[in-house]
């Protein structure tokens, strides 16, 4: 005992004699930290709502375009979205107040050929009233615009009526038509791993994913491929044979250990492959009904393979088909979907 504690005085007097530094700290003091510490606040927060926008601009056309492919699920939309500093913890209050330019529910975001965008609905504009209900600073108000514009009250109105404040002064009364879409939602997920994923009700997507997949096109394809496991119904499949996860992840097979907890039911495991192989073949029919282009949308799987070289070879033991085994099939599919346009066949993936 004696030595130990002897031991632990000699390791305790080593550390601080030899780990102090040896230059004299920076004295700032608080105000100027407090003021660096918001400008850092701000700047996190206008690039979460960059991602958001991003996420939006190329999930929504792509929502949109499929809905002929989700007959039983779709939802009306406006095209629009919006944010409250209400629904931000107390911390980043202040600063969701400064960026969004009041505590109101303040539009953030308005889809490009949209039906609000149509009306005349801006980014900024603060949201009033909808269909005549109120709208306030407390929470949730984004869930009741969701409400109002989407779903409920549409057996009552044709159009979302919205009264929106513009600047100071300007009160706007829009009618806003809608549109159906795929209810497959797009959301970001503040998780730096390369992944995405979809659990039967949603859109996944990281941020270390949206950093990997720079272009559009890249995250046009993720989209897609999710989707199609939403749309294909490989949740339920998956869940029906004693799956254990509810999630299904594009890039799990990308270092091949992301998911192994996830994927260990044998029974689910030897359709997973299958359940990939069918995501990334009806995504390619999903981004051609949105008229995105396809050529060169495969390097996506040339990229990964570059970044992950261990998800190269196929191993008929992972969850999810090779890269190069990805990169040809959606070559491949490709080719198929080119030659469907060349003679005029419909554009709808080929069942067995
Ligand atoms: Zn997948």
């Amino acid at each position: 005992m004696y030595k130990l504690n002897h031991l632990v005085v000699f390791v305790i007097f080593f550390i601080t004699a030899c780990a102090a530094p040896n230059t004299a700290r920076i004295n700032y003091d608080t105000a100027e930290l407090d003021a660096e510490a918001s400008i850092q606040r701000e700047l996190a927060l206008k690039k979460l709502f960059s991602y958001k926008k991003r996420l939006h601009n190329v999930s929504y056309p792509i929502l949109r375009s499929a809905s002929k492919f989700c007959p039983d699920k779709q939802v009306n939309s406006v095209g629009a979205q919006g944010a409250s500093s209400a629904d931000f913890e107390s911390y980043w209050k202040t600063t969701a107040n400064n960026i969004l330019g009041g505590d109101e529910f303040i539009i953030t975001w308005v889809a490009k050929d949209g039906p609000a965008a149509s009306a005349g609905l801006a980014v900024n504009d603060k949201v009033i009233a909808v269909n005549d209900v109120q709208f306030g600073t407390n929470k949730l108000q984004h869930t009741k615009f969701y409400a109002e514009t989407n779903r409920i009250q549409m057996s009552k109105y044709t159009q979302a009526k919205l009264t929106v404040k513009r600047g100071e002064q300007q009160v706007l009364n829009l009618s806003v038509n809608q549109e159906k879409i795929c209810d497959y939602p797009a959301v970001l997920s503040e998780s730096n791993a390369v992944n995405a994923y979809a659990d039967g009700r949603r859109i996944i997507i990281t941020k270390g994913m949206m950093r990997f997949a720079q272009d559009d096109q890249d995250l046009a394809l993720v989209i897609a491929h999710e989707l199609g496991h939403n749309l294909m119904g490989h949740i339920d499949k998956k869940q029906s044979n004693h799956m254990l996860g509810t999630l299904l992840d594009l890039a799990a097979s990308v270092n091949g250990i992301n998911t192994q907890g996830m994927f260990s039911s044998a029974g689910a495991s030897a359709f997973s492959q299958d359940f990939e192989a069918e995501a990334d073949y009806v995504a390619l029919y999903y981004m051609k009904a949105a008229d995105l282009p396809l050529e060169g949308v495969a390097d996506f799987w040339r990229d990964m393979a570059a970044e992950h070289p261990s998800s190269i070879g196929s191993n008929h033991s992972a969850s999810h088909p090779a890269t190069s085994e990805r990169f040809l099939a959606i070559s491949k599919t490709i080719e198929e979907i080119n030659s469907k346009i060349a003679s005029g066949q419909p554009l709808r993936p080929n069942l067995k």
